[in-house]
Protein backbone atom coordinates (compact mmCIF):
# COMPACT_ATOMS: atom_id res chain seq x y z
CA UNK A 1 0.00 0.00 0.00
CA UNK A 2 1.20 3.58 -1.07
CA UNK A 3 2.12 5.62 1.76
CA UNK A 4 -0.21 7.82 0.06
CA UNK A 5 -2.73 5.38 0.41
CA UNK A 6 -1.36 4.86 4.02
CA UNK A 7 -2.33 8.54 5.33
CA UNK A 8 -5.43 8.78 3.55
CA UNK A 9 -6.81 5.67 5.77
CA UNK A 10 -5.30 6.94 9.08
CA UNK A 11 -6.89 10.54 8.73
CA UNK A 12 -10.16 8.63 8.07
CA UNK A 13 -9.83 5.96 11.19
CA UNK A 14 -8.12 9.18 13.19
CA UNK A 15 -11.59 11.11 12.89
CA UNK A 16 -13.43 7.76 13.72
CA UNK A 17 -12.10 6.32 16.53
CA UNK A 18 -11.99 10.27 17.68
CA UNK A 19 -16.00 10.12 17.58
CA UNK A 20 -15.54 6.99 19.08
CA UNK A 21 -13.67 7.91 22.08
CA UNK A 22 -16.47 10.69 22.41
CA UNK A 23 -18.99 7.96 23.69
CA UNK A 24 -16.56 7.19 26.60
CA UNK A 25 -15.84 10.63 28.09
CA UNK A 26 -14.30 10.28 31.69
CA UNK A 27 -13.60 6.80 31.59
CA UNK A 28 -9.87 5.45 31.92
CA UNK A 29 -10.07 4.19 28.44
CA UNK A 30 -10.40 7.79 27.24
CA UNK A 31 -8.07 8.97 29.24
CA UNK A 32 -5.30 6.02 28.46
CA UNK A 33 -6.34 6.81 24.38
CA UNK A 34 -5.42 10.51 25.31
CA UNK A 35 -2.39 9.93 26.76
CA UNK A 36 -1.29 7.43 23.99
CA UNK A 37 -2.21 9.63 21.10
CA UNK A 38 -0.63 12.79 22.47
CA UNK A 39 2.40 10.88 23.28
CA UNK A 40 2.70 9.49 19.52
CA UNK A 41 1.04 12.89 17.82
CA UNK A 42 4.09 14.79 20.03
CA UNK A 43 6.35 12.35 18.77
CA UNK A 44 5.45 13.26 14.96
CA UNK A 45 5.12 17.02 15.26
CA UNK A 46 8.28 16.75 17.21
CA UNK A 47 10.54 15.32 14.37
CA UNK A 48 9.10 17.58 12.13
CA UNK A 49 9.65 20.87 13.96
CA UNK A 50 13.67 19.23 15.11
CA UNK A 51 14.26 19.50 10.93
CA UNK A 52 12.58 22.68 10.76
CA UNK A 53 15.08 25.09 11.19
CA UNK A 54 18.01 23.12 9.89
CA UNK A 55 16.24 22.64 6.75
CA UNK A 56 14.93 26.18 6.23
CA UNK A 57 17.97 27.48 6.43
CA UNK A 58 19.84 24.66 4.52
CA UNK A 59 16.96 24.74 1.88
CA UNK A 60 17.31 29.36 1.47
CA UNK A 61 20.96 28.95 1.47
CA UNK A 62 21.50 26.11 -1.49
CA UNK A 63 18.39 27.94 -3.45
CA UNK A 64 19.70 31.28 -3.08
CA UNK A 65 23.05 30.72 -4.53
CA UNK A 66 21.54 28.35 -6.69
CA UNK A 67 19.60 31.36 -8.57
CA UNK A 68 21.53 33.83 -7.81
CA UNK A 69 24.42 32.05 -9.81
CA UNK A 70 22.48 31.42 -12.45
CA UNK A 71 20.83 35.12 -12.59
CA UNK A 72 17.27 33.97 -11.83
CA UNK A 73 17.25 35.60 -8.50
CA UNK A 74 15.82 38.63 -8.79
CA UNK A 75 13.06 37.36 -11.24
CA UNK A 76 12.42 34.67 -8.82
CA UNK A 77 11.65 37.39 -5.74
CA UNK A 78 9.71 39.63 -8.10
CA UNK A 79 7.18 36.31 -9.24
CA UNK A 80 6.92 34.54 -5.69
CA UNK A 81 5.86 38.40 -4.61
CA UNK A 82 3.59 38.93 -7.59
CA UNK A 83 1.64 35.52 -6.95
CA UNK A 84 1.75 35.97 -2.90
CA UNK A 85 -0.04 39.44 -3.45
CA UNK A 86 -2.51 38.10 -5.85
CA UNK A 87 -3.97 35.19 -4.63
CA UNK A 88 -4.12 36.97 -0.94
CA UNK A 89 -5.86 39.57 -2.66
CA UNK A 90 -8.35 36.97 -4.61
CA UNK A 91 -8.66 35.61 -0.77
CA UNK A 92 -9.61 38.82 0.97
CA UNK A 93 -12.36 39.75 -1.73
CA UNK A 94 -13.61 36.40 -1.51
CA UNK A 95 -13.65 36.70 2.34
CA UNK A 96 -15.25 39.85 2.36
CA UNK A 97 -17.60 39.52 -0.45
CA UNK A 98 -19.23 36.07 0.98
CA UNK A 99 -19.52 37.26 4.85
CA UNK A 100 -21.28 40.30 2.55
CA UNK A 101 -23.06 37.84 0.84
CA UNK A 102 -24.35 35.42 3.53
CA UNK A 103 -24.72 38.71 6.10
CA UNK A 104 -22.66 36.78 9.53
CA UNK A 105 -23.50 37.99 12.64
CA UNK A 106 -26.54 39.91 11.54
CA UNK A 107 -29.56 38.93 13.58
CA UNK A 108 -27.19 36.77 15.79
CA UNK A 109 -27.90 37.81 19.97
CA UNK A 110 -24.67 39.48 21.26
CA UNK A 111 -25.99 38.70 24.42
CA UNK A 112 -24.83 35.30 23.96
CA UNK A 113 -20.99 36.28 24.50
CA UNK A 114 -21.10 38.45 26.68
CA UNK A 115 -19.82 36.45 29.29
CA UNK A 116 -16.77 34.99 27.16
CA UNK A 117 -16.21 38.81 26.33
CA UNK A 118 -16.10 39.74 29.98
CA UNK A 119 -13.74 37.43 30.92
CA UNK A 120 -11.90 37.74 27.99
CA UNK A 121 -8.56 39.43 29.35
CA UNK A 122 -7.90 42.55 27.09
CA UNK A 123 -4.64 42.13 25.31
CA UNK A 124 -2.64 45.04 24.45
CA UNK A 125 -3.13 47.03 21.68
CA UNK A 126 -1.69 46.26 18.56
CA UNK A 127 -1.62 48.70 15.97
CA UNK A 128 0.01 48.08 12.73
CA UNK A 129 2.84 50.63 13.64
CA UNK A 130 3.68 48.17 16.99
CA UNK A 131 3.26 45.07 14.87
CA UNK A 132 5.69 46.75 12.07
CA UNK A 133 8.19 47.39 14.78
CA UNK A 134 8.06 44.50 16.76
CA UNK A 135 8.20 42.52 13.16
CA UNK A 136 11.73 44.30 12.57
CA UNK A 137 13.13 43.84 16.28
CA UNK A 138 12.32 40.22 16.16
CA UNK A 139 13.92 39.64 13.16
CA UNK A 140 16.79 41.78 12.79
CA UNK A 141 18.15 39.72 15.55
CA UNK A 142 21.24 37.17 16.44
CA UNK A 143 20.97 34.28 13.93
CA UNK A 144 21.79 31.73 17.25
CA UNK A 145 19.25 33.04 19.35
CA UNK A 146 16.98 32.81 16.15
CA UNK A 147 17.90 28.94 15.85
CA UNK A 148 17.55 28.19 19.71
CA UNK A 149 14.09 29.72 20.12
CA UNK A 150 13.11 29.02 16.31
CA UNK A 151 12.31 31.74 15.25
CA UNK A 152 11.43 30.92 11.52
CA UNK A 153 11.26 34.94 10.32
CA UNK A 154 14.78 35.93 11.49
CA UNK A 155 16.09 32.10 9.77
CA UNK A 156 15.06 33.05 6.63
CA UNK A 157 16.76 36.47 6.59
CA UNK A 158 20.08 35.56 7.22
CA UNK A 159 20.24 32.26 4.76
CA UNK A 160 18.86 34.80 2.44
CA UNK A 161 21.92 37.07 3.09
CA UNK A 162 24.28 34.15 3.60
CA UNK A 163 23.07 32.83 0.37
CA UNK A 164 23.80 35.89 -1.61
CA UNK A 165 27.05 36.44 0.22
CA UNK A 166 28.25 32.67 -0.87
CA UNK A 167 27.46 33.77 -4.32
CA UNK A 168 29.46 37.06 -4.43
CA UNK A 169 32.07 35.40 -2.59
CA UNK A 170 32.66 33.34 -5.51
CA UNK A 171 35.19 30.21 -6.19
CA UNK A 172 36.74 30.57 -2.73
CA UNK A 173 33.34 29.93 -0.60
CA UNK A 174 32.81 26.32 -2.96
CA UNK A 175 33.79 24.81 0.43
CA UNK A 176 30.74 25.89 1.97
CA UNK A 177 28.58 25.98 -0.64
CA UNK A 178 29.19 22.47 -1.20
CA UNK A 179 28.31 21.58 2.49
CA UNK A 180 25.52 23.16 2.79
CA UNK A 181 24.16 21.57 -0.36
CA UNK A 182 25.05 18.14 1.33
CA UNK A 183 23.46 19.45 4.37
CA UNK A 184 20.17 20.14 2.82
CA UNK A 185 20.35 16.64 1.10
CA UNK A 186 20.98 14.82 4.67
CA UNK A 187 17.66 16.96 5.82
CA UNK A 188 15.50 15.90 3.08
CA UNK A 189 16.71 12.07 3.58
CA UNK A 190 15.74 12.44 7.19
CA UNK A 191 12.28 14.02 6.31
CA UNK A 192 11.64 10.74 4.47
CA UNK A 193 12.34 8.94 7.54
CA UNK A 194 9.76 11.04 9.11
CA UNK A 195 7.42 10.98 6.73
CA UNK A 196 7.08 6.80 7.03
CA UNK A 197 5.25 8.08 10.55
CA UNK A 198 2.55 10.66 8.95
CA UNK A 199 0.32 7.91 9.20
CA UNK A 200 0.57 6.98 12.75
CA UNK A 201 1.09 10.46 13.52
CA UNK A 202 -1.93 11.55 11.61
CA UNK A 203 -4.05 8.95 13.32
CA UNK A 204 -3.17 10.35 16.67
CA UNK A 205 -3.47 14.26 15.76
CA UNK A 206 -6.97 13.62 14.27
CA UNK A 207 -8.48 11.58 16.83
CA UNK A 208 -7.13 13.85 19.97
CA UNK A 209 -8.76 16.54 18.06
CA UNK A 210 -12.16 15.18 17.52
CA UNK A 211 -12.17 13.37 21.05
CA UNK A 212 -10.79 16.67 23.12
CA UNK A 213 -12.43 19.77 21.04
CA UNK A 214 -16.34 20.81 22.20
CA UNK A 215 -17.74 19.97 18.36
CA UNK A 216 -20.90 21.45 20.03
CA UNK A 217 -19.72 24.55 20.27
CA UNK A 218 -19.76 25.42 16.67
CA UNK A 219 -23.31 25.33 17.15
CA UNK A 220 -23.57 28.73 18.30
CA UNK A 221 -21.01 29.79 15.15
CA UNK A 222 -22.88 27.60 12.92
CA UNK A 223 -23.60 30.07 9.79
CA UNK A 224 -19.97 31.64 10.46
CA UNK A 225 -18.13 28.71 10.67
CA UNK A 226 -19.90 26.80 7.57
CA UNK A 227 -19.65 30.50 5.54
CA UNK A 228 -16.16 30.64 6.22
CA UNK A 229 -15.14 27.16 6.08
CA UNK A 230 -17.04 27.21 2.50
CA UNK A 231 -15.44 30.37 0.88
CA UNK A 232 -11.83 28.96 2.28
CA UNK A 233 -12.48 25.44 0.47
CA UNK A 234 -13.74 27.75 -2.58
CA UNK A 235 -10.78 29.52 -2.59
CA UNK A 236 -8.24 26.29 -2.35
CA UNK A 237 -10.51 24.06 -4.64
CA UNK A 238 -11.59 26.26 -7.30
CA UNK A 239 -9.70 29.97 -7.11
CA UNK A 240 -6.26 28.46 -6.92
CA UNK A 241 -6.53 25.69 -9.27
CA UNK A 242 -7.46 27.92 -11.35
CA UNK A 243 -4.62 29.93 -11.14
CA UNK A 244 -2.69 27.02 -11.39
CA UNK A 245 -4.27 25.47 -14.65
CA UNK A 246 -3.59 29.09 -16.26
CA UNK A 247 -0.29 29.83 -15.00
CA UNK A 248 1.36 26.98 -13.74
CA UNK A 249 0.41 24.73 -16.66
CA UNK A 250 -0.53 21.74 -14.33
CA UNK A 251 -3.92 20.01 -14.05
CA UNK A 252 -5.65 20.46 -10.26
CA UNK A 253 -5.41 16.52 -10.38
CA UNK A 254 -1.65 16.35 -10.93
CA UNK A 255 -1.46 18.77 -7.93
CA UNK A 256 -3.61 17.70 -5.18
CA UNK A 257 -2.34 13.87 -5.68
CA UNK A 258 0.95 14.98 -5.74
CA UNK A 259 0.54 17.11 -2.41
CA UNK A 260 -2.17 15.27 -0.35
CA UNK A 261 0.60 14.06 2.09
CA UNK A 262 1.57 17.57 3.01
CA UNK A 263 -2.31 18.89 2.87
CA UNK A 264 -3.29 16.24 5.34
CA UNK A 265 -0.81 16.86 7.58
CA UNK A 266 -1.83 20.38 7.79
CA UNK A 267 -4.70 19.47 8.17
CA UNK A 268 -4.07 17.73 11.21
CA UNK A 269 -1.48 19.46 12.96
CA UNK A 270 -2.91 23.57 11.85
CA UNK A 271 0.35 24.12 11.44
CA UNK A 272 2.23 25.48 7.98
CA UNK A 273 5.72 25.43 9.73
CA UNK A 274 5.40 21.84 10.65
CA UNK A 275 4.38 20.80 7.20
CA UNK A 276 6.48 22.68 5.46
CA UNK A 277 9.35 20.04 5.31
CA UNK A 278 6.61 17.52 4.08
CA UNK A 279 5.50 20.64 1.48
CA UNK A 280 9.16 20.88 -0.10
CA UNK A 281 9.23 17.13 -0.64
CA UNK A 282 5.99 16.89 -2.56
CA UNK A 283 6.90 20.31 -4.06
CA UNK A 284 9.99 18.44 -5.29
CA UNK A 285 9.39 14.91 -5.88
CA UNK A 286 6.24 14.53 -6.76
CA UNK A 287 5.22 18.39 -8.93
CA UNK A 288 8.66 18.49 -10.24
CA UNK A 289 9.29 21.66 -8.99
CA UNK A 290 13.41 22.27 -9.45
CA UNK A 291 15.23 22.23 -5.59
CA UNK A 292 16.62 25.48 -5.61
CA UNK A 293 12.90 26.97 -6.73
CA UNK A 294 11.37 24.83 -3.74
CA UNK A 295 14.16 25.97 -1.48
CA UNK A 296 13.28 29.59 -1.82
CA UNK A 297 9.89 29.71 -2.61
CA UNK A 298 8.41 27.57 -0.25
CA UNK A 299 10.54 28.54 3.31
CA UNK A 300 9.45 32.01 2.03
CA UNK A 301 5.81 31.46 1.10
CA UNK A 302 5.33 29.09 4.84
CA UNK A 303 5.97 32.48 6.64
CA UNK A 304 4.29 35.01 4.44
CA UNK A 305 1.68 33.49 2.27
CA UNK A 306 -1.45 33.14 3.90
CA UNK A 307 -4.36 33.41 1.76
CA UNK A 308 -6.52 31.20 4.49
CA UNK A 309 -5.35 33.38 7.38
CA UNK A 310 -6.53 36.29 5.43
CA UNK A 311 -9.38 34.89 3.92
CA UNK A 312 -10.46 34.26 7.48
CA UNK A 313 -9.23 37.59 9.34
CA UNK A 314 -11.08 39.56 6.73
CA UNK A 315 -14.69 37.37 7.25
CA UNK A 316 -14.10 37.43 11.00
CA UNK A 317 -13.66 41.37 11.18
CA UNK A 318 -16.76 41.66 9.39
CA UNK A 319 -18.85 38.87 11.07
CA UNK A 320 -18.25 40.68 14.59
CA UNK A 321 -19.07 44.26 12.87
CA UNK A 322 -22.39 42.68 11.64
CA UNK A 323 -22.56 40.93 15.52
CA UNK A 324 -22.41 44.51 16.95
CA UNK A 325 -24.43 46.15 14.46
CA UNK A 326 -22.36 48.13 13.14
CA UNK A 327 -21.95 49.12 9.37
CA UNK A 328 -18.83 49.00 7.84
CA UNK A 329 -18.18 51.46 5.62
CA UNK A 330 -15.89 50.76 2.18
CA UNK A 331 -12.70 52.56 3.43
CA UNK A 332 -13.50 50.44 6.34
CA UNK A 333 -13.14 47.26 4.45
CA UNK A 334 -10.56 48.68 2.62
CA UNK A 335 -8.59 49.03 5.94
CA UNK A 336 -9.48 45.40 6.98
CA UNK A 337 -8.03 43.77 3.81
CA UNK A 338 -4.58 46.02 4.07
CA UNK A 339 -4.32 44.71 7.75
CA UNK A 340 -5.66 41.32 7.10
CA UNK A 341 -2.88 41.35 4.75
CA UNK A 342 -0.09 42.73 6.66
CA UNK A 343 -1.46 40.26 9.85
CA UNK A 344 -1.24 36.81 7.59
CA UNK A 345 2.45 38.55 6.69
CA UNK A 346 3.23 38.58 10.29
CA UNK A 347 1.28 35.28 11.41
CA UNK A 348 3.86 32.88 12.04
CA UNK A 349 2.52 29.35 11.18
CA UNK A 350 1.74 27.76 14.47
CA UNK A 351 -2.01 26.93 15.11
CA UNK A 352 -4.54 29.60 16.06
CA UNK A 353 -2.32 32.18 15.06
CA UNK A 354 -4.22 33.93 13.03
CA UNK A 355 -6.39 34.31 15.70
CA UNK A 356 -3.59 36.81 18.03
CA UNK A 357 -3.33 38.81 14.96
CA UNK A 358 -6.58 39.50 14.38
CA UNK A 359 -6.43 41.64 17.30
CA UNK A 360 -4.71 44.08 15.20
CA UNK A 361 -7.26 43.77 12.25
CA UNK A 362 -10.61 44.56 15.10
CA UNK A 363 -8.76 47.27 15.95
CA UNK A 364 -7.66 49.14 12.34
CA UNK A 365 -12.06 49.62 12.06
CA UNK A 366 -12.27 50.00 16.11
CA UNK A 367 -13.96 46.86 16.76
CA UNK A 368 -12.74 45.65 20.19
CA UNK A 369 -10.11 43.10 20.33
CA UNK A 370 -12.41 41.37 23.24
CA UNK A 371 -14.30 39.90 20.72
CA UNK A 372 -12.16 37.05 19.28
CA UNK A 373 -13.03 35.19 23.01
CA UNK A 374 -16.53 34.67 20.61
CA UNK A 375 -13.92 33.25 18.05
CA UNK A 376 -11.94 31.39 20.41
CA UNK A 377 -14.04 28.20 20.77
CA UNK A 378 -14.03 27.38 17.16
CA UNK A 379 -11.05 28.77 16.38
CA UNK A 380 -8.74 25.36 16.64
CA UNK A 381 -11.60 23.28 13.94
CA UNK A 382 -11.70 26.58 11.57
CA UNK A 383 -7.73 26.60 11.54
CA UNK A 384 -7.45 23.13 10.69
CA UNK A 385 -9.25 24.33 6.84
CA UNK A 386 -7.18 27.87 6.75
CA UNK A 387 -3.80 26.24 7.25
CA UNK A 388 -4.26 23.62 4.05
CA UNK A 389 -5.30 26.04 2.46
CA UNK A 390 -2.05 28.32 3.83
CA UNK A 391 0.24 25.15 2.44
CA UNK A 392 -1.56 24.63 -0.65
CA UNK A 393 -0.91 28.21 -2.03
CA UNK A 394 2.62 27.46 -0.99
CA UNK A 395 3.46 24.67 -3.12
CA UNK A 396 1.38 26.16 -5.87
CA UNK A 397 3.38 29.32 -6.15
CA UNK A 398 6.41 27.34 -6.30
CA UNK A 399 4.97 25.56 -9.21
CA UNK A 400 4.10 28.67 -10.94
CA UNK A 401 7.17 30.53 -10.44
CA UNK A 402 9.56 27.77 -11.46
CA UNK A 403 7.87 27.64 -14.83
CA UNK A 404 8.18 31.54 -15.41
CA UNK A 405 12.22 31.14 -13.96
CA UNK A 406 13.03 28.17 -16.40
CA UNK A 407 14.80 29.02 -19.42
CA UNK A 408 12.94 30.66 -22.06
CA UNK A 409 12.43 27.75 -24.24
CA UNK A 410 12.13 25.15 -21.50
CA UNK A 411 8.90 27.74 -20.79
CA UNK A 412 7.44 27.33 -24.05
CA UNK A 413 7.68 24.05 -24.33
CA UNK A 414 6.43 22.93 -20.74
CA UNK A 415 3.63 20.03 -21.97
CA UNK A 416 0.25 20.58 -19.84
CA UNK A 417 0.03 17.85 -17.28
CA UNK A 418 -3.79 18.04 -17.52
N1 LIG B 1 -2.46 27.82 11.66
C1 LIG B 1 -2.19 28.65 10.52
C2 LIG B 1 -0.95 28.15 9.81
O1 LIG B 1 -0.12 27.52 10.42
C3 LIG B 1 -2.02 30.11 10.89
C4 LIG B 1 -3.34 30.66 11.40
O2 LIG B 1 -3.62 30.53 12.58
O3 LIG B 1 -4.11 31.16 10.59
O4 LIG B 1 -0.80 28.38 8.64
Amino acid sequence: MSLNTQILIAAILGVAFGFFLNLYPETSFFDGSIYGLSIASSIFIGLLKLLLIPLIFSSIVVGVSNLQSGGQLSRTWKITLACCVTTTTLALILGLTCAHIFQVGKGVDIALFQDAMAQHQTPDTLTPSSFFTNFIQNTLINPFKAFAEGNVLAVVVFALMVGVALVKGGEKFNTVRNLSQQFFEIMMLMIGWVMKLAPIGIFALLAKLIATEDISVINRLVEFAVVVTGTTIFHGAVVLPLLLWIFGKMSPWTFFKGTRTALITAFATSSSSATMPLSMKCAQENLGVRPQTAGFVIPLGTQLNMDGTALYEAAAALFIANLMGLDLTLGQQLIVCATAMIASLGAPGIPSAGMVTMIMVLQSVGLPAEAIAILIPIDRLLDTVRTVVNVQGDMMISVVVDRYTKPDDAVLNTPSSS
